[in-house]
């Protein structure tokens, strides 16, 4: 970016920028009007145990809802959110809201745990155990009721910054999950020596995989080998009951996807529970529930 740092501490702005700096510079202005405004929207889609059908949690997903343009995905300001350090503050919010959905649920009989994505930023910030301990306290949840997810390209940025903020997080007993697993690099170097619990197979390989001998095999194998490192696994882009079948015939332990719910609005999340049937065929083995 055009920004430059002066030896005082302010932050001067190159006027020969480009046309893409112009551009970035109001995108960062919109982010942080958005959360002025509150335009920001916490969604949550289910995780669900593919043996038995029962939820056991949800991904915190986050949406913005524009004024114009409006519903504006993940992907479209995710990306420079974490290069202008904005992921920092939107990060702090859906970890916020995330806790606060946590304690519903809990108060209502729903112990389920939520999952949060961070991103590089957010792991190279040195007060985050501190931060998440504060938020624990604050919504009196314990730290299993997170899970928290991470990309393979946020660790390898400062691998050595991002193990230790790692493994002090995963001490104080939170869940930690390789997100995407298979798209990134070193993928195995890295599950050696992180404490992870969980890993996530990306969608890139599910979603047609019942169609696909390839993708059939890599995912049989990433089943194989996150169990043989003690991990949990689970799928996500789940679209059909077949993938579905699929994959816990390969002994997977959780998905999520579209089959069971697309990412729904936080407050839709009680009513989509007391809704929720498996469906009998993939939970064939298990008594039916009286219903
Ligand atoms: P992710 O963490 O891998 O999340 C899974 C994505 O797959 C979500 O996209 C979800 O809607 C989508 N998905 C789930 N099931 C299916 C399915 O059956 N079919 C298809 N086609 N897609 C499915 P979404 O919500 O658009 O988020 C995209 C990415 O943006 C996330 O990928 C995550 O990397 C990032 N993201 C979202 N929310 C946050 C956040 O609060 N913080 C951070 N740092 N990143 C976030
Ligand atoms: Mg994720
Ligand atoms: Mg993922
Ligand atoms: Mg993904």
């Amino acid at each position: 970016y055009a920004a430059k740092q002066r030896n005082d501490g302010a932050v001067v702005y190159d006027v020969a920028m480009d046309k893409s700096s112009a551009k970035s510079l109001s995108l960062l202005t919109e982010l942080r009007n958005a959360a002025e405004r509150n335009e920001f929207r916490l969604h949550v889609q289910p995780k669900i145990s593919l043996d038995t059908g029962k939820v056991v949690g949800m991904e915190a997903l986050v949406r913005w809802v524009h004024p114009e343009r409006g519903n504006v995905f993940p992907d479209e300001f995710i990306p420079f959110a974490e290069q202008t350090g904005f992921i920092r503050v939107l990060t702090r919010w859906v970890m916020e809201r995330s806790a606060e959905l946590c304690r519903e649920l809990a108060t209502r009989g729903h112990h389920l745990k939520v999952s949060v994505n961070l991103s590089t930023r957010d792991l190279l910030d040195q007060d985050l155990p501190a931060k998440f301990a504060d938020l624990l306290t604050r919504h009196k949840l314990t730290p299993g009721s997170f899970c928290l997810e991470i990309t393979e390209s946020a660790i390898m940025d400062d691998p050595v910054r991002a193990q230790h903020t790692l493994e002090r997080l995963s001490a104080m007993g939170v869940d930690l999950s390789i997100d995407d697993f298979g798209t990134g690099y070193s993928s195995l170097a890295y599950l050696k020596r992180l404490p992870v619990n969980e890993l996530k197979i990306d969608k890139s390989f599910v979603l047609n995989m019942e169609n696909d001998e390839g993708d059939t095999k890599i995912v049989r194998s990433t089943i194989d080998l996150g169990h043989n490192m003690g991990l949990r696994v689970v799928a996500e882009g789940i679209e059909s009951e077949a993938v579905w079948r699929l994959l816990a015939a390969l002994g997977c332990d959780q998905g999520q996807g579209y089959f069971m719910s697309r990412p729904i609005p936080a407050d839709q999340l009680f009513s989509w529970l007391e809704k929720w049937r498996p469906p009998v065929a993939v939970v064939a083995g298990i008594d039916e529930p009286d219903v």
